[in-house]
Order: structure tokens, then sequence, then C-alpha cells
């Protein structure tokens, strides 16, 4: 399911950030594109990929707080940047360690579907940003679906998350309560489809922890080859 991904920042002032966020749907105060957009970042010019792949000596690191709004913002816009570079319309999300930053922040990915009708008539991408987030509450059973990872190209595992989550963050502060998103219409009659910014928010969240989503395999069997598989795309160190 992380098959899709993007994401986005500022850099005004914090001030400027909570004012544009509470003209949003207070479903999803911290919609980075939107802020971006607003705010008219200049896009920077990336020549060269940074997302870490397979090197578990690096992706099994566990990130450390942000210390400022700003310090996130920055992180954000930089995983979107990427995101949109490397990856346009590939990616349902990207955590800072992927790219080197051990530090507590994420992206994920909405699509949104323009009008009220479930039919995806034209779908838009939109990114969602979490500086320092926090899972206060799960809701529901496990649902298990196909989850993959841009840091793992090709791998495929089964996994269970959860269906909805109560999250908050720095830039979130009020806790909200997140689902899959395929019954979520905005104020402006916007639409949003697909496994959803619940789900990719676990798979994000994990990395910040170091978890894999290979480590979630619901069949232990599946588990162990996947395992294998990992193992054998460490870099040789001598
Ligand atoms: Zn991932």
């Amino acid at each position: 399911m992380l098959i899709l991904t993007r994401l986005c920042g500022h850099k005004e002032s914090i001030a400027k950030v909570f004012e544009i966020r509470t003209q949003r749907n207070p479903r999803f105060p911290n919609n980075v594109t939107k802020m971006m957009t607003e705010e008219q970042e200049p896009k920077k010019e990336l020549t060269e990929n940074p997302i870490i792949e397979w090197d578990l000596s690096k992706l099994r690191r566990k990130s450390k707080p942000v210390a400022t709004m700003e310090e996130g913002m920055s992180i954000l816009h930089r995983l979107v940047a990427v995101a949109d570079t490397f990856y346009k319309g590939k990616a349902a999300g990207l955590a800072a360690p992927q790219i080197g930053i051990f530090k507590r922040a994420f992206v994920v990915h909405i699509p949104v579907v323009e009008g009220s009708s479930r039919l995806p008539q034209h779908v838009t991408d939109e990114w969602l940003g979490y500086i320092n987030p926090v899972i206060h509450e799960t809701d529901g059973e496990g649902e298990i679906d196909y989850d993959g990872c841009l840091s793992f190209p090709g791998l495929v595992a089964i996994t269970r998350r959860w269906r909805r989550i109560k999250i908050s963050a720095l830039n979130c502060p009020e806790p909200v309560w997140l689902d899959p998103g395929a019954d979520v219409t905005r104020e402006n009659g916007d639409t949003f489809l697909g496994s959803g910014p619940s789900i990719f928010f676990q798979h994000e969240f994990d990395h910040l922890s170091g978890i894999m989503f290979f480590d979630r395999e619901v069949d232990p069997e599946e588990k162990e080859k996947l395992a294998a598989e990992v193992r054998g795309h460490q870099p040789q160190r001598v």
C-alpha cells in the first residue's frame, strides 16, 4: 500500500503556521501541501536521491524529537521535495530517517478526489506532515493489507494496522482521529480515498523507532523469508 507518496513545509513564523492551520479542515489541520502553496515556497532543486535503501545499520536507528517548529517544517519541506522529485505519484509516505535525518517527522500522502463523487473524476495529490507525532488511542480491529516501502524496493509484506488512530503532533496539538480515509469528505466537498492517512501514518511512525514493515508480516514463515532477503542486501562491512 505504501506504493504512493509526497510532502512540504514553510519558512515563516510559527504564528503564521497556526493561522494557516486553523483555516483548514480540523480533521487535517496539518496539510503541508496547502501550506507550501499558500506561502509560495520556492522548490529547491534536488539532483541526488537521498533515500537510504536496505541499510539496516541506518534504518534501525531511533530518531530523536524535533526541537522546534522551524526545524520540523524544514524537514517536512525536504521530505516533500524528495518524494515529489523522485517518486511522483508512487509513494504513500516518507519518514525523515529514510533520508538520513534521524528526527521524529514524516509525511503521508492523501489522494484527493475533487468533487463529492466517490468516483475519481480528477485526482490531485496532497501531503500531511507530522512533527513529533504521538498515537494516543486505537480503535476497531486491525486490518491486514499489502505493505511496501521506498527503502526496500520490490519487497512486499502483508501487515496488520489499526483502522483508526487518535494522534497529535507538535504541528497538530489537538488530538484528532485519523481513519483510512474512504469516507472522509472535506468542507469543500473533496473526498479522500484509499487506504489513507491512518494506515500510512502507522507505517511512517514505525520508521521513527527503527521498525520496518516486514517486521510486522503476519505470516511467520513469510516473515523469515523477508528477513533473509533483507539480510542479503546488507552492505558488506570490513
Ligand atoms: Zn517505509
